[in-house]
């Protein structure tokens, strides 16, 4: 891992931790160390520490939530940025539309939570969605039918040079699980993300967030440490019958699991290896792979464990 002194990152040397072990902030509770960590307070201070890397040539990247990226037990040798702070504001927009305004720090949570004070339709599907909102939009997450790629209307980026830009939809290159932030591997940073949105009732859109939540804690381990779903599905087909049907259901390495609840779904549990995590995966693919001829992609992020 490198050293690296503070001083790089005047002003914000202060908040500099070094040599922070990662399974600390991870959801799924694994995770090595990191060359050093800032919790960003806000979008002045994500885009000066960007800068700050670029101009000393300092690897980064910029986390959310880790609820969807599986570091691993070797860690990262950069700084790892960790955006979780952040707000949410609104404006009304052309035909009456709602343009709802998220710094990529704030909590997906936040935002739903914002939408259900102010009446504003058209996030209920993210109900019970865990991450931020730049985690969100990197990975154009979705639920219940709908996705980032629906409401997202233009957003700012820091590019690889460090400047602000601001892109629209059409940049966004959305995708199953995929959008150009991601193909990028972190060059482009989401300052903040503007969602279109319409006018709704408090009751119903309180109502269809509950359900979709209740939905939620039917089908999946919500109360225990995992990344969501591990495989994207297939063409036409289900990566968690797949799995299930391949008799892997409660199939464990080390502290990971292949969830009883969700076959898609690995549960950890503290003091959990990123390797037991992803030897698991690379069973689960070989296994299903082997009885079924299909190969399952990784939806999850794999940090450090070389080829994927
Ligand atoms: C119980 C559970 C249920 C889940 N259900 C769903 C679901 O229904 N649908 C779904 O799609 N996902 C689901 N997930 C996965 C995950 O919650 C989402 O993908 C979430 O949007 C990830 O956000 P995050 O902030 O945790 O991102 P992280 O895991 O921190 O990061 C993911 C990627 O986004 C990048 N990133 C983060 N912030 C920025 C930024 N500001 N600029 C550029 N890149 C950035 C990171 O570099 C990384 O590449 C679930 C996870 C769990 C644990």
């Amino acid at each position: 891992m490198r050293s690296l002194e503070p001083s790089l990152f005047s002003p914000y040397e202060n908040a500099f931790l070094p040599a922070e072990t990662l399974s600390s902030y991870a959801f799924s509770l694994c995770g090595g160390p990191c060359a050093g960590l800032f919790r960003i307070e806000n979008g002045e201070m994500l885009k000066g520490l960007v800068r700050c890397c670029i101009n000393a040539s300092i690897p980064y990247r910029v986390l959310g939530g880790m609820t969807n990226i599986l570091v691993s037990d070797e860690g990262y040798d950069g700084v790892i940025l960790l955006n979780r702070k952040g707000s949410v504001s609104h404006t009304i927009g052309e035909e009456g539309s709602i343009l709802l305004k998220a710094d990529s720090g704030a909590g997906m949570a936040a935002a739903v939570r914002y939408c259900i004070e102010n009446e504003i339709s058209g996030l209920e599907w993210a109900a019970g969605l865990p991450g931020t909102v730049g985690g969100a939009v990197c990975g154009n997450a979705g639920a219940f039918g709908s996705d980032i790629a629906k409401i997202f209307f233009r957003g700012e980026i820091l590019d690889e040079k460090g400047t602000l830009q601001t892109i629209q939809k059409a940049d966004m290159n959305f995708d199953y699980r995929s959008s150009s932030l991601k193909h990028q591997q972190n060059k482009h940073v989401l300052c903040n993300a503007v969602f279109r949105l319409e006018k709704g009732q408090k009751e119903q859109i309180l109502a269809e967030g509950e359900a979709n939540k209740e939905k939620r804690k039917s089908t999946q381990p919500v109360d225990r440490h995992s990344l969501g779903s591990v495989f994207k599905n297939p063409e036409g087909e289900s990566a968690g019958k797949l799995i299930q049907a391949a008799g892997l259901k409660g199939f464990s390495i080390g502290k990971a699991e292949v969830s009883m609840i969700h076959a898609n779904f690995i549960t950890t549990q503290k003091g959990v290896k990123s390797a037991d995590y992803h030897n698991l995966v690379i069973h689960v693919q070989k296994t299903v792979y082997e009885q079924f001829g299909i190969l399952l992609e990784p939806e999850i992020e794999m940090l450090g464990f070389g080829v994927k």
